[in-house]
Formats: structure tokens, sequence, C-alpha cells
């Protein structure tokens, strides 16, 4: 131990209350399903935390039917100003157990409670919070006089911000008039089951919410499911890729948010300490996997040297370990395959010529870590500067001009996000208007807002989520023409 070391501050885990086991939440009640169960482990400890059960194609033919029951017999012909009322009701729950939701969070994910308490829960309340407000005000959303819900959605999602990932997809679908069955990734289920103990507490009508848990195989029975009028998939490129391929020519709607390789460019006339902050926290929160990472950091080359110090200086002071720690900036990697996944992309960054620098850090013995890692010298050709590694991995590259960096920004098959650091805010307007990104935050990064639309060009996907946008996705539009105005 150094001088001035931080003390342990691990928040308990006494607040949870969790069942040895979880079934299937269908038609408002937990249900055992046909395929077995599995177990979801602690990315940090490897320890399993519950046992959870395999959805088989016959369970999500359950959930779907009580979902299409529940929107017949009673949602759908609900006002929307009740419906808004279980929604504010949903969202004020979460914030009575906000506590205890972002220490499961962090369990089975395994980022740190910081960002669970400050980030994750807070923004999953005010998602529902918004949407609730859009409830009854739905032929103010541009979409015609009488927008009507698109029948029952099916919804999934990946494992970087379980609960978030919930209510980006739940909320906006449920104050359109939809009903839902949402299945969560298979390494990180628990707040959606605790969520659907939410669903009960606030008496929403049996079938108005269903989860069902499982892998991709649970995932491929909801896409292929003949009575579902909406997909909304939040995941990886090759998967999106695939729901698009199988439900072209159906009359299913498809909204698709993929994988991103987001630009991070830095002017030379930028404040360089809240850039460097901007940095970290664009690529090294949530351990880098976030889709919207700033994981391509383009900086002028007269500022290279100093900006690398700089960052090796700061991310030398970030903390790595248990992820129940107050103190705790880095978290484990979700999983052991994606950690495989990390480490084989990085072995590429160092045998195509780049120079690995990691925070020195010690990794624990258990779990899945690991460390702060920066690329110099990277070429536009290297496989670290053009696929996604969701993982706390930055790769540097310099540019001289701004078309140089407008060039090397939209030099990627994605074009999800992007950040402009400068103190000229014309070129900020004016690079930002030549940048092919769905998102562009100008000196910040990684901002959330419900009230904002989030989305991707490209290979990203396309929909949107989030604002009165995000409400396109799950209403029939009246208007003639169709779409936002
Ligand atoms: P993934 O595509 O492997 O899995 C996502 C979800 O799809 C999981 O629930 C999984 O079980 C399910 N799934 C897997 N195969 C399926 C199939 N054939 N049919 C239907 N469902 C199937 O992705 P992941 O590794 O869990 O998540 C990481 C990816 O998600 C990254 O690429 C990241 O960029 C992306 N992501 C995008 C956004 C966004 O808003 N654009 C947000 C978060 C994550």
């Amino acid at each position: 131990m150094t001088f001035l070391d931080y003390a342990p501050a691990p928040e308990s885990t006494s607040i949870l209350n969790l069942k040895k086991s979880y079934g299937l939440f269908i038609g408002g009640e937990f249900i055992d399903g046909h395929g077995g169960s599995f177990a979801t482990v602690s990315p940090s400890t490897e320890t399993t935390i519950t046992q959870v059960a395999m959805a088989t194609e016959a369970d999500v033919d359950a959930a779907v039917r009580a979902a299409r029951k529940a929107f017949s017999g009673t949602w759908s012909k609900m006002p929307g100003s009740e419906r808004a009322k279980y929604l504010f009701r949903i969202a004020r729950i979460i914030q009575e157990r906000s506590r205890e939701l972002a220490v499961a969070e962090s369990l089975d994910n395994g980022k740190p409670i910081r960002e669970t308490r400050d980030v994750d829960i807070p923004l999953v309340a005010a998602w529902f919070f918004y949407y609730a407000g859009w409830a009854d005000k739905l032929e103010y959303a541009g979409l015609g006089p009488a927008p009507r819900a698109l029948g029952v959605a099916g919804q999934i999602i990946p494992w970087n911000f379980p609960l978030l990932m919930l209510a980006w997809k739940i909320a906006p679908a449920l104050a359109a008039g939809n009903t839902v069955v949402l299945k969560p990734a298979e390494t990180t289920p628990l707040t959606a089951l605790l969520f659907a103990e939410i669903c009960q507490q606030a008496d929403l009508p049996p079938g108005v919410v269903n989860i069902v848990t499982g892998a991709g195989a649970t995932g491929a029975a909801l896409v292929a499911h003949p009575d579902v009028n909406k997909i909304a998939f939040t995941g990886s490129t090759a998967v999106g890729r695939g729901i698009a391929q199988g439900l072209a020519g159906t009359p299913t709607r498809v909204t698709l948010e993929l994988g991103g390789k987001g630009a991070n460019i830095v002017f030379d006339d930028a404040a360089i300490d809240q850039a460097i902050e901007g940095i970290v926290s664009g690529i090294f929160f949530n351990q880098g996997h976030v889709c919207c990472a700033g994981s391509r950091l383009l900086v002028q080359e007269n500022i290279h040297d100093d900006v690398v110090a700089r960052l090796q200086k700061r991310l030398s002071t970030l903390r790595l370990g248990d992820p129940l720690d107050k103190n705790t900036d880095i978290g484990a990697v979700n999983s052991k395959a994606q950690l495989q996944r990390i480490t084989e992309l990085a072995n590429s960054g160092d045998s195509e010529g780049a120079d690995r620098w990691s925070a020195p850090c010690e990794l624990p013995a258990k779990g899945f870590w690991f460390p702060p890692t920066l690329f110099t010298g990277v070429q536009t050709s290297h496989r670290i500067a053009r696929e996604e590694i969701f993982g706390p991995v930055l790769s540097i590259l310099t540019f001289r001009t701004p078309d140089e960096a407008v060039a090397k920004a939209n030099n990627t098959p994605y074009g999800l996000s992007a950040g402009i650091w400068t103190e000229k805010a014309s070129r900020m307007l004016a690079i930002a208007d030549k940048l092919r990104a769905g998102v562009i935050w100008a000196n910040t990064f990684n901002k959330f807002d419900p009230a904002s639309p989030f989305g991707g060009y490209k290979e990203s996907g396309y929909g949107r989520e989030g604002g009165k946008h995000g409400l396109a996705g799950y209403l029939e539009s009246s208007s003639p023409k169709g779409g936002l105005k």
C-alpha cells in the first residue's frame, strides 16, 4: 500500500433479495420454461449469482400470445393518459429501488457501482418519465393526427447497458400503445428479471411486458415468430445483418442499433485538460463496452505527444477492481468470450506494428479483466483502427488538416458517433456537418438524454431511439407520407 491509497469502500449486497432461480415472465407471472436453466455469473468473481430459465421456441410462442392478448384485450383500448400512469408508476418504483438495481447491475455486468448508481439507473428512470409524458400526446409527435400502435414488439438487447437498453426499448413501445416480449442478453438477465417484479409491483396489466431469458436461439425464435409486428434489436452488426436479411420482404417492421467505431477528433486549439477527460470517458467508461465509444482518437499531429503523455498520466490514476467498490473506475470485462475478443484484437495491434501502452495496474486473480490500453502509431489499415474492439482500448491516429480529420473519421463502415474538441464554434459546426455519424458531441462525449434521438448510419443500423423520433419506430403513421416532419 502506498501513502494515500484509497481504503476499500464496497457497496453491500445485503439490499438484494434474489431468488435461487428465475422463471420466464409471461402473462404477468413467473413460469417455468421448457428449456432448463443456465447460470448468470459475476464477471468479477466468476461465481454464480442465480439460475435463469432458457426459453424455447414454445416458450417464446407463449410469450407472444400473452402479448397479443394484452394488446387486443386491454392495452390498445386504454387511453394514453391511463397508460402514462403505469409508466410514471414504473419510473417512480425504479427510483425507489435504484440502489438495489445499481448493485444488481454491477454484480451481473461487472461495471463500477459509481456508473450504475450515477448513470445507468438514473437514466433508466428518466427514460420512463420522459415517455410517460408522451403517452397521451402521440398526435403531437409529428406522425399525423391519430397514429396507431403497431401491436406486439419483439425486443432483443445486449449486455453492455442491460437495464438501460431495456428502458430504451420498453418505455417508448408502451407509451405508443404496443405490448412487448423482451429478450435480455444471456450474460446479464438479472435486472430485466427485477424489472419484471417492478411490472408486478406497478400492477401493469398481465402480458403487456413479457421477459424471455435465453441465448441467441431464443432471440432467433422471437425474430422468426409470425405474430410479431416489430423487431427492435440492439447488438452486433453481424447478428443485426442476419435479422434484416431474415425479415426482408415480410411485413415485420425492424429497427437496428448496431456497432460503432467512433472518432474523437482533437484539434490543437482545444482545451486540452478538458479533452483528456472527454477522451477518457469516451473510451474507458463502462470498460469501453459502449457502442458509441470514442475508440479512435484523431489528434492533430502537433499536439500528439503532449496528448499521449497527459493521457498516460491520467490513465495511471484510474483504479481497476471490484465493481461494487465506490472508488472503482474500471470494472470487469463482462465475459470470458469478450475478454478473448479484446485480447485477440489488441494482439493484432502488436503484430501489425502499432505501439501498445497499458496503465500500470494489478489485475485481480479471479474474473475477467483488461487494463486501460493505448495504441500509438496506428495506421488506418490496422484492424484496431477498423474493427470494433468493445473494450478499454484506444487507437490513436493523427491528422494535419480539418479535411484529413474528416476523411479519416468517415473512413469506417460504421456511423454511430463522433466527438469534436475545439474552441472554435464555426469549426465545430463545419466539421459536424461533414461527419457521417448519428450522434456528434462537441467538447464532451458519451452524454445521453431521453429527449435526444440516438442511432446510426451505414453498418451502425437504422431507426432512432430517444426523443419523439423514438416513438416513430412503434407507431403506424396516419399522415399520408408517414415519417416525422
Ligand atoms: P450480440 O449481437 O451477440 O447479442 C445481442 C443480443 O442478440 C443478445 O441478447 C443475444 O442473445 C441476441 N442474439 C444473438 N444471436 C441472435 C440471433 N441469431 N437472433 C436474434 N438474437 C440473437 O451482441 P453483444 O455482443 O451482446 O453486444 C455487443 C454489440 O452490441 C456491440 O457490437 C455493440 O456495439 C452493440 N450495441 C449497440 C448499441 C446501439 O445503440 N447502437 C448499444 C449497445 C450495444
